[in-house]
């Protein structure tokens, strides 16, 4: 009778095992089998193999060339030899560009005249002042304000002994009334090098640096790009647009290589604008 008994025991846990069996089975099969993943494209970003990576122009790519100055060679024309305000027509891309001071470190700026007191702000009282007037003492040594190659270097009318110095980063500064100048045309300077002994030749009335800084030919405020009061390098971004024959700068905050090929040249306020305009439409 046990035995009976055993059997239907085996009998039963082998039922159960197979019901136990079958069911998983089902549930196995009802499970939906994982989509495949999806292959997005291979996109190879190539990083900018230059240190002097700041200048992106509003439809550059991080491929593009990143400074339309990066290639400047001490061949310049004669007219670049021999005019202060001469335009480059390979600087700027739809009459914009951008330079991001806060990527310069700080050997590769100089303030022209170091130690040096403001006599005379740019504009000035009769607004023609196309510099800003330096001054320490007589025969004090004039350095340049960033790398770069020097385009003039000359006797020129009212500005008497002047050099012009063409950057890498896209801006041009001039350094004017020298009572000698150290470098010429061609040279290669650096940041911080002797280019000239500072003067009263040409028109001026005492011992003082004349300091221009220039972009496609065009005077701006020099106190755009230097903290005139500190006597460091200003560390903003500024877009630059050719408006006629005149420059407009104005500081952006988003940093072109913050963002992968692209630049948001709006401000911060305008930006929101933007935001509710297509949060309303
Ligand atoms: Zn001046």
């Amino acid at each position: 009778m046990s035995q009976i008994r055993y059997c239907l025991f085996f009998i039963l846990i082998a039922i159960i095992l197979t019901a136990c069996h079958s069911l998983w089975t089902t549930q196995t099969q009802q499970t939906p089998k994982p989509q495949p993943i999806m292959r997005l494209p291979q996109v190879e970003i190539s990083i900018p193999t230059t240190d002097f990576a700041f200048i992106f122009s509003q439809k550059a790519t991080i491929e593009d060339p990143i400074s339309p100055r990066k290639q400047i060679t001490e061949h310049f024309t004669a007219r670049e030899k021999t005019n202060v305000s001469v335009e480059d027509p390979r600087l700027m891309i739809d009459g914009k560009m951008l330079i991001d001071l806060s990527l310069l470190q700080k050997e590769d700026y100089a303030f022209p005249l170091p130690g040096a007191k403001i006599i005379s702000p740019y504009a000035g009282r009769r607004k023609n002042h196309t510099g800003i007037d330096l001054k320490t003492h007589a025969k004090d040594t004039i350095v340049s304000a960033f790398d770069g190659i020097v385009r003039l270097a000359k006797p020129y009318f009212a500005y008497g002994n002047i050099v012009v110095v063409r950057h890498y980063n896209g801006l041009e500064t001039l350094y004017s009334h020298n009572s000698k100048n150290l470098v010429k045309p061609g040279d290669r300077v650096k940041a911080g090098q002797p280019i000239a002994i500072s003067g009263r030749t040409g028109r001026a009335t005492t011992d003082h640096l004349h300091f221009e800084v220039r972009v496609n030919g065009q005077h701006i405020n020099p106190n755009i790009i230097f903290d005139l009061k500190e006597r460091k390098l200003n560390d903003h971004c500024l877009s630059f647009t050719q408006e006629g024959n005149k420059i407009k700068v104005e500081p952006i905050n988003v940093m072109p290589h913050q963002l992968a090929g692209e630049y948001n040249p709006f401000t911060k306020k305008q930006n929101k604008e933007i935001v509710k305009e297509e949060r309303g439409s």
